[in-house]
């Protein structure tokens, strides 16, 4: 007797695990409808929300090796017509899509991170929000200050952004004040290189001098630490690998795969890429799985 009910005590308890998963991963699935350009639109759902009633919002416990975290990457984020050529029409998210993924984001409960939450949260220092993420923006053109900025803050998001600091100051480029002013913002500023070098063919010297004269650059301009890299076009070796590490660098991301962190894989972290013209029903996908959390109750946070 008391053996059953211990049984059916467990599949109440593995009903109520299973009703909570299934709470967490139904977000993806609020309603759409087609509007007009063919990409579907969400709207907020009172009933749909990820946060139970009573409670505001989740946490990722310490602890974990691996975790899901989409690192998007962008480039321009402005208008072009396919006349402009492929490559500039893919590398560019119109200001009214980027938008729109902002808003899905922030509807869906997502929460924007930089490196350095995911150093504190590897670290054992800081757990991490629910469903984490972090922008990254490449190459410092000028719509990162003029479009992305602002539209990342009015979300109450943060990014971080891939300088090339060779470029800096050019007519299509940011200038050294507006670098200033996302850092003192909150935005994550970040070493893309000196002149966007090819870091899988160059030589040793060029290795080292891409990564020290890059990171030198920011640091004196900040005044604090730079720690995270991008590899130009994504393209990278072992030995950059090793170099990032002996020139005090502590993270360096790659283009395409997956949204899994493994802190020992962290000179090589992939990011997800969003396309100019992109369905939006890609973007939701490329997100990737929903890291399991735990909730916290109202009065607690
Ligand atoms: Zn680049």
């Amino acid at each position: 007797m008391t053996r059953a009910y211990t049984a059916a005590l467990v599949l109440v308890m593995m009903c109520t695990v299973l009703v909570v998963s299934d709470t967490v991963l139904s977000s993806h699935q609020a309603p759409a409808i087609q509007v007009e350009g063919g990409y579907p639109l969400e709207f907020p759902n009172p009933n749909t929300r990820d946060i139970p009633r009573g409670l505001s919002q989740g946490w990722i416990p310490l602890g974990r090796k691996q975790i899901s975290v989409p690192i998007l990457m962008y480039h321009y984020i402005r208008t072009v017509p396919r006349s402009a050529g492929q490559l500039a029409f893919n590398l560019s998210v119109t200001p009214a899509d980027f938008n729109r993924q902002l808003n899905w984001l922030s509807e869906h409960g997502y929460h924007s991170v930089t490196f350095d939450d995911l150093r504190a949260y590897f670290s054992g220092s800081h757990e991490l929000p629910s469903k984490p993420f972090v922008i990254t923006l490449d190459d410092g053109y000028r719509d990162l200050f003029t479009t992305a900025y602002p539209l990342i803050k009015a979300h109450g998001f943060v990014a971080v952004a891939y300088i090339v600091t060779g470029f800096v100051g050019r007519l299509r480029y940011v200038t050294s004040d507006m670098i200033l002013e996302m850092d003192r913002d909150g935005f994550e500023i970040a070493s893309h290189t000196v002149d966007h070098a090819d870091m899988a063919r160059i030589p040793l010297g060029s290795i080292v001098y891409e990564l020290v004269a890059s990171k030198q650059w920011l640091e004196k301009l900040l005044g604090h630490a730079v720690a995270d890299f991008a590899y130009p076009s994504g393209k990278f070796n072992a030995l950059d690998v090793y170099e990032l590490g002996a020139t005090g660098y502590s993270t360096a991301v790659t283009e395409d795969g997956s949204t899994l962190r493994l802190w020992a894989a962290r000179y090589t972290w992939t990011r997800t890429r969003v396309g100019g013209g992109e369905a939006f029903t890609d973007f939701v996908k490329n997100l990737g799985p929903v890291e399991p959390f735990i909730f916290a109750p109202a009065n607690v946070v």
